[in-house]
C-alpha cells in the first residue's frame, strides 16, 4: 500500500518532491531539534491522486489521514474536540517549488462553540479563544467555501466603528464573540447550511480546499510564469497551532537571514505582538523591526538569532523564516531559501563563497537566470516609482523602463530622436517598416498584439522596453492623439512604461541605466569556467554585435540580412530590386546594394574580432518590403521609370495566401540567383578586406541558407554560392576559407538531416519556424487561442517561448544524430528565441549542441543557464 501521509518526524529536506518545500523543511527543522509544532504532511502524490480520482480523496488516503490524526493526538497530548485539552491545527499548502501566497492556509481549525468554552475556561483568556474562532470562521469560509473575505472584513469594520476603536486588538472578548455569531450567520446566508462543528469534517474539507487551490487561476498563472509543471501537485501540512494572539507575551513574525533586496548580511524582519498568521504582512497594524524583539523579549530574541544562524549554515543559503511566540515560547513555523532581487542574489552568492560556505559551482547553480533580465535594462528610479501611480496595465512584452515624449509614427521617432529628444512610440501595432523608429525610441507601446506580436518580438531582440496589447487605449493615429484612463494624450506629452510589469504611467519617471556591477562579473566569470556550451548572439548591426560582445557573446549565430535593408535610402534600392521586371533591372538594383551590405559585414567582422559570424541569406517574403504609401509607390515608379500602375501590379503579384509558407528563404535564391550572388560577394569581399587589415584574426565566414527542406535545394543554392565565392577569392589572391550551412527549420529537413548534411557544413536550428511548422500554427496567430489551451491544460507554456522538447526537441535530436553520422565534424547551434530561455538552453546542452544564439540582452542569461546545465550534468 502506498504511503500518502508522513509525520514531520518521518521526513527530511531531501523529500521535497514528495512532501513539498514547506513539509520537507518542517521535517528537517524537526530533525534539527528546533521547536516546531508537530503534525503531518499529506504528499503531493495524494494531490495528483485526488485529481485522478475526479477531485475526491479516496478511502485509502482518507484512512491514512485519520490514522495520522490519532498519531498526532498522541504526540501532542491533545485531541480534536476534546473537553480537556482540545487540539487546534493549521492546514497549509506547500508545493515543491515555493509559490508564496498562491494557495491558501487555514488556521485554528478544530473549533466550535463548545471548544471555545473549554479554551476560555482553561486559559482564563476568552478574548483569545473568541479571536481564534472568528478568524477560523473567516478563513474557512473564504478558503473552503469561497464566501469572500470582504463580507467579513466589512462586519469587522462595522463592529470597530460601533465600538469606537481603530484596531482589531482593541475589540473585547464579548465583541469577538458577537462577531463570530455574525460570521456564522453570514456563512449560513451565503452557503445555505450551518457552519460545520465537527473538527474532522472541518479538516477533510480544508484538505480538499488546499488540493483544489492547486488549480486556482492565480496558481495557474504563477506556475506558467515560473516554469512549474501542473503535474507536480501540492502537499498539505496539518500542524498543531502555536498561538501568537494570546496577549502581550505572544506574537508572530517573519525574518530573513540577509536582506532580500540588497543581499546585505544582516538579520532582517518584522514582528507583531498579540497577533496571528498573516497579520504582519497584511498590514493590520504597523509591525516592529526584528531588532526591537531584543528589548521586548531578550531571551526569545537570543534563541531566535541562534536558530536563524543554525538554519542558514545548515541550508547554506539565505533563509526566509516564519515564527510565532506563544506565551514566551518560540516556535518555528517555516523556513525556506528566500526569494530575492537579482542584485541580492548575486551578492549573497558571492558572499557565501567568500565566507567559505559554498563552492563557486554552488554559487553559479543558485542564481535564477531569468532574474538577471532585470539587471540588463534601464530601471526606474526606485523612489520616484514608489510615488507614481499606474494609469493602466497591459502586457509586459519586453523588460526595462522607458520614459519619453509620445510620438505616433516611426518617422517622428527617428526625427525627434535625431534632435536629441527621448521618445516613446505609441502605435496601434508595429510593422517591419517601423524598425528604425523603434530603435530610436526609449520604449514602445501598442494597442494591439500579444507577447509574440511584431512589436514584442522585435523589442525583445533590441533590448528595448515594450508594453503591448493595451486595449484600453482609444487610439486616433490620424490626429496623433489617444485617450487612456480618462485622459487625452497628444504628441510630445510625457509617458513612462515599465516593460517588466506592463505598467503605463502618465508623465515622467526618471530612469537609471543598468550597471553590470562587480558581483555580476564574478558570477559570470565562474559560469564561463563551468559551461561547455558556447553562447553566440543574434545581431544584425555592428551596434548590436558590440553590445553582445560586451555581454559576453562568443560569436554571431544569426545575422538577419533583411534587417540591414531598412535604414536610410537602402530600402529604396531594395524596393527597386523587388520590383524589377528583368534580371538586368534586378542586377542593377543589386549593384547599388552590394557596397552597402559589404560595408555592414566589414563592420560586423571588425566588431567580432575574429570570432565566428553566421550570416543568413535573405529570408522573408518580399512582400514585406514593398511600399504601402502612395507617395513611396510614386517615388519607386519614378526611380525605375515605370508607371504607378505598373508598380501596383507588381506589388499585387507579390501577395501570398500564406506568406509564412510561401515564396521565401532559399526559394528566393532558386528564383533569383542574382540575390544570392550579390550576398555572397558582399560577405566574401568583406571577410577578405578585414582579414587583410587584421591578419591576427581568423575570419572564416559561415554562410547560412534558410528554409531548406530538400538536399537538392541546398545543393542548388550552395553551387551558386561556391562558384561566386571561389571566383572572388581567386580574383583577390586570397586563401580565405568559408563554410556553407543551413537552418534546420522545416520538419522535412530534420527528417532528412543525413542527406542535408552531405551538403551542409553546419546546422542551425531556427526553432521559431521549426515550432510553427511542427505544430502547424503560426506564432502571430497563436495568441488567439493560447489562453484557451492553457485553461484546458492542453499547453502549460507558450511553445514559442519555451522549447517543446517532446516534439520539436525530438526533431532536433534526430537531426543531430543523422547529421553527425554523415559528417562527424558538423557543428550545430540554435538561433530561435529559445536560445535565450534557460530551460531550453539546458535541453540544448543535453542533446549536444555546440552553441546557442540569442538576442544580446539574453547572452548573460544563456551563459548562466549553460553553466547550470553543465553543473547539473556533472553531478548526475
Ligand atoms: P504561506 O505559504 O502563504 O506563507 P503559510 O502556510 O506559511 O502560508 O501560513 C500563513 C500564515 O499562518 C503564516 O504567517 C504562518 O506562520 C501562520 N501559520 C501557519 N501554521 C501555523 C501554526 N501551526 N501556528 C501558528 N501560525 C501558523
Ligand atoms: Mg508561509
Ligand atoms: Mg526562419
Amino acid at each position: 500500500m502506498a504511503k500518502w501521509v508522513y509525520l514531520f518526524s518521518e521526513g527530511n529536506a531531501t523529500m521535497r518532491n514528495l512532501l513539498g518545500g514547506k513539509g520537507a523543511n518542517l521535517a528537517e527543522m524537526t530533525n534539527l531539534g528546533l521547536p516546531v509544532p508537530q503534525g503531518f504532511t499529506i504528499t503531493t502524490e495524494a494531490c495528483t491522486q485526488y485529481y485522478e480520482d475526479g477531485r475526491q480523496i479516496n478511502d485509502e488516503i482518507q484512512s491514512q489521514i485519520m490514522e495520522h490524526i490519532e498519531k498526532m493526538e498522541e504526540i501532542t497530548g491533545k485531541k480534536f474536540g476534546d473537553k480537556e485539552n482540545p487540539l487546534l491545527v493549521s492546514v497549509r499548502s506547500g508545493a515543491r517549488a515555493s509559490m508564496p501566497g498562491m494557495m491558501d492556509t487555514i488556521l485554528n481549525l478544530g473549533l466550535n462553540e463548545e471548544v471555545v468554552d473549554v479554551l476560555s475556561a482553561k486559559s482564563g483568556n476568552p478574548r483569545w479563544a473568541w479571536d481564534c474562532y472568528r478568524r477560523f470562521i473567516q478563513m474557512f469560509s473564504d478558503v473552503v467555501m469561497e464566501v469572500g473575505k470582504k463580507y467579513f472584513e466589512e462586519l469587522i469594520d462595522k463592529m470597530k466603528a460601533e465600538k469606537g476603536v481603530t484596531q482589531d486588538v482593541d475589540l473585547t472578548a464579548e465583541d469577538l464573540k458577537d462577531l463570530a455569531g455574525q460570521f456564522k450567520a453570514e456563512y449560513k446566508e451565503k452557503i445555505g447550511a450551518d457552519f460545520p462543528t465537527d473538527p474532522k469534517e472541518q479538516l477533510m474539507e480544508a484538505i480538499k480546499a488546499v488540493f483544489r487551490s492547486w488549480d486556482n487561476p492565480r496558481a495557474n498563472v504563477y506556475r506558467r510564469d515560473n516554469d512549474i509543471p501542473y503535474s507536480w501537485g501540492t502537499a498539505v501540512n496539518v500542524q498543531m497551532m502555536a498561538f501568537g494572539n494570546m496577549g502581550e507575551t505572544s506574537g508572530t513574525g517573519v525574518a530573513f537571514t540577509r536582506d532580500p533586496a540588497t543581499g546585505e548580511n544582516k538579520l532582517m524582519g518584522e514582528f507583531l505582538m498579540n497577533a496571528q498568521g498573516e497579520d504582519v504582512v497584511a498590514g493590520v497594524r504597523t509591525p516592529q523591526k526584528i531588532d526591537q524583539l531584543r528589548e521586548v523579549m531578550p531571551e526569545v530574541y537570543e534563541q531566535f538569532v541562534g536558530i536563524t544562524k543554525k538554519l542558514e549554515d545548515h541550508y547554506r543559503d539565505m533563509q526566509d523564516m516564519e515564527f510565532t511566540i506563544e506565551d514566551k515560547h518560540l516556535y518555528m513555523l517555516q523556513t525556506r531559501n528566500g526569494k530575492r532581487t537579482a542584485q541580492a542574489a548575486l551578492k549573497i552568492a558571492c558572499d557565501l563563497v567568500d565566507e567559505g560556505k559554498i563552492s563557486e559551482q554552488e554559487a553559479v547553480a543558485m542564481i535564477d537566470p531569468r532574474n538577471l533580465d532585470t539587471l540588463l535594462h534601464p530601471q526606474f528610479d526606485a523612489k520616484a516609482l514608489k510615488e507614481a501611480k499606474a494609469a493602466a496595465k497591459a502586457l509586459a512584452a519586453s523588460p526595462g523602463a522607458a520614459c519619453g515624449k509620445i510620438v505616433f509614427t516611426a518617422e517622428d521617432a527617428k526625427a525627434w530622436n535625431a534632435k536629441g529628444e527621448k521618445v516613446v512610440l505609441v502605435r496601434l501595432e508595429t510593422s517591419p517598416e517601423d524598425i528604425e523608429g523603434m530603435k530610436a525610441s526609449q520604449g514602445i507601446l501598442t494597442v494591439r498584439g500579444g507577447m509574440t506580436s511584431h512589436a514584442a518580438v522585435v523589442a525583445r531582440g533590441m533590448g528595448t522596453c515594450c508594453v503591448s496589447g493595451c486595449s484600453e487605449i482609444a487610439m486616433d493615429e490620424a490626429n496623433k492623439k489617444f485617450t487612456l484612463a480618462g485622459k487625452e494624450y497628444h504628441e510630445g506629452d510625457w509617458i513612462s512604461l515599465d516593460g517588466s510589469t506592463g505598467n503605463i504611467y502618465d508623465g515622467q519617471i526618471p530612469t537609471v541605466d543598468a550597471a553590470i556591477a562587480g558581483e555580476f562579473g564574478r558570477i559570470m566569470a565562474w559560469a564561463d569556467k563551468f559551461r561547455t556550451l558556447k553562447v553566440r548572439t543574434n545581431a544584425d548591426t555592428p551596434a548590436d554585435a558590440k553590445k553582445a560582445r560586451e555581454l559576453g557573446a562568443e560569436g554571431i549565430g544569426l545575422c538577419r540580412t533583411e534587417h540591414m535593408f531598412f535604414e536610410g535610402d537602402r530600402i529604396d534600392a531594395f524596393r527597386e530590386m523587388i520590383c524589377s521586371d528583368t534580371v538586368e533591372e534586378r542586377e542593377a538594383a543589386l549593384e547599388k546594394i552590394l557596397p552597402v551590405q559589404q560595408g555592414d559585414f566589414e563592420k560586423l567582422y571588425e566588431a567580432l574580432e575574429g570570432n565566428p559570424v553566421t550570416i543568413r541569406f535573405l529570408d522573408p517574403p518580399l512582400h514585406e518590403f514593398v511600399p504601402t504609401e502612395e507617395e513611396d509607390i510614386k517615388k519607386l515608379a519614378d526611380a525605375q521609370g515605370k508607371t504607378v500602375e505598373a508598380i501596383k501590379t507588381i506589388i499585387e503579384g507579390l501577395k501570398e495566401f500564406n506568406p509564412m509558407m510561401g515564396h521565401r528563404g532559399c526559394r528566393l535564391t532558386v528564383t533569383y540567383p542574382e540575390i544570392a550572388k550579390m550576398q555572397t560577394k558582399a560577405i566574401i569581399r568583406a571577410a577578405i578586406n578585414v582579414s587583410k587589415a587584421h591578419p591576427e584574426w581568423t575570419i572564416k565566414p559561415e554562410i547560412m541558407i534558410p528554409l531548406i527542406g530538400e538536399v537538392k535545394e541546398l545543393k542548388y543554392v550552395k553551387d551558386i554560392v561556391v562558384k561566386t565565392a571561389d571566383a572572388e577569392i581567386k580574383a583577390a589572391g586570397s586563401a580565405l576559407e568559408y563554410e556553407v550551412g543551413t537552418m534546420i527549420e522545416i520538419p522535412r529537413a530534420a527528417l532528412t538531416a543525413d542527406e542535408i548534411a552531405k551538403e551542409a557544413e553546419f546546422f542551425c536550428f531556427g526553432t521559431n519556424d521549426l515550432t510553427q511548422m511542427t505544430y502547424g500554427f503560426s506564432r502571430d496567430d497563436a495568441g488567439k487561442f493560447l489562453d484557451a489551451y492553457y485553461d484546458a491544460k492542453i499547453f502549460e507554456n507558450d511553445p514559442f517561448a519555451k522549447l517543446d522538447q517532446t516534439g520539436v526537441g525530438k526533431l532536433m535530436e534526430m537531426s543531430i544524430k543523422l547529421g553527425k553520422a554523415t559528417r562527424p565534424e558538423l557543428h550545430v547551434g540554435i538561433c530561435g528565441e529559445h536560445g535565450g530561455d534557460p530551460s531550453s538552453v539546458e535541453f540544448c546542452h543535453k542533446i549536444g549542441l555546440d552553441y546557442v544564439s540569442c538576442s544580446p540582452f539574453r547572452v548573460p542569461i544563456a551563459r548562466l543557464a549553460a553553466a547550470q546545465a553543465a553543473i547539473k550534468d556533472s553531478r548526475n
